[in-house]
């Protein structure tokens, strides 16, 4: 399926975009991460959250045990919107299949949504109300997504903690939560 991310035309982004950003880690994981978008950096790499926002990602699974290599990260569009600016619904709509099939493959027990927009995209999937990530944050739902029985898990995106040590402290009280139901549901390695 990345091999076909990576050639993608489906929507104008792939006009403005170095290298589309399918997805990295590891398929037979128990967790998958979903952002919103790749950046510059990601653009550039080809790899999801490598940036600043990346760097602070894997220091908060390392701090709950854990390495990207072990779960799976993505974003729900798979190409940089120019500038950063945020994805278009189109863009959106015309993407979100990727990130379907991913979570069919995958089929995750949890889904870590990573911001406001990754947390509304997923909670639709699940037909739960969202209001604001401030609101959801730090309460994992149990649900069903695409007919899979999961827990979505929502917190702040970590580029909204980078200039705020306060997000960056609940970034941490979230991620010790995830860790607390990743072992409460069994003991199998993320
Ligand atoms: N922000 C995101 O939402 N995704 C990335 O991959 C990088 C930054
Ligand atoms: Fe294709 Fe998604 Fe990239 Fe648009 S954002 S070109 S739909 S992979």
């Amino acid at each position: 399926m990345a091999s076909e991310v990576t050639v993608c035309t489906k929507c104008e982004l792939c006009k403005s975009r170095k290298n589309a950003v399918p997805g990295v880690g590891n398929a037979e994981t128990r967790m998958m991460l979903i952002g919103e978008a790749p950046g510059r950096s990601e653009d550039a790499k080809g790899e999801p959250f490598v940036g600043t926002a990346g760097k602070l990602l894997d220091t908060l699974l390392s701090q709950i045990g854990l390495a990207r290599e072990q779960v799976f990260i993505t974003n729900i569009v798979k190409c940089r919107p120019p500038g950063n600016r945020e994805p278009k619904p189109l863009e959106i709509e015309t993407c979100a299949p990727y990130l379907d099939r991913q979570i069919l493959i995958i089929q995750p027990e949890f889904i870590v949504t990573l911001g406001s927009h990754s947390t509304a995209h997923i909670f639709s999937k699940a037909t739960l109300p969202f209001s604001s990530i401030t609101q959801a944050r730090g309460k994992p739902r149990k649900t069903c997504v695409l007919g899979l029985p999961l827990t979505i898990f929502p917190t702040y995106h970590p580029a909204s903690a980078l200039y705020n040590p306060e997000y960056k402290k609940v970034l941490e009280h979230d991620f010790q939560l995830l860790k607390t139901n990743l072992q409460s549901t069994h003991s199998d390695p993320p």
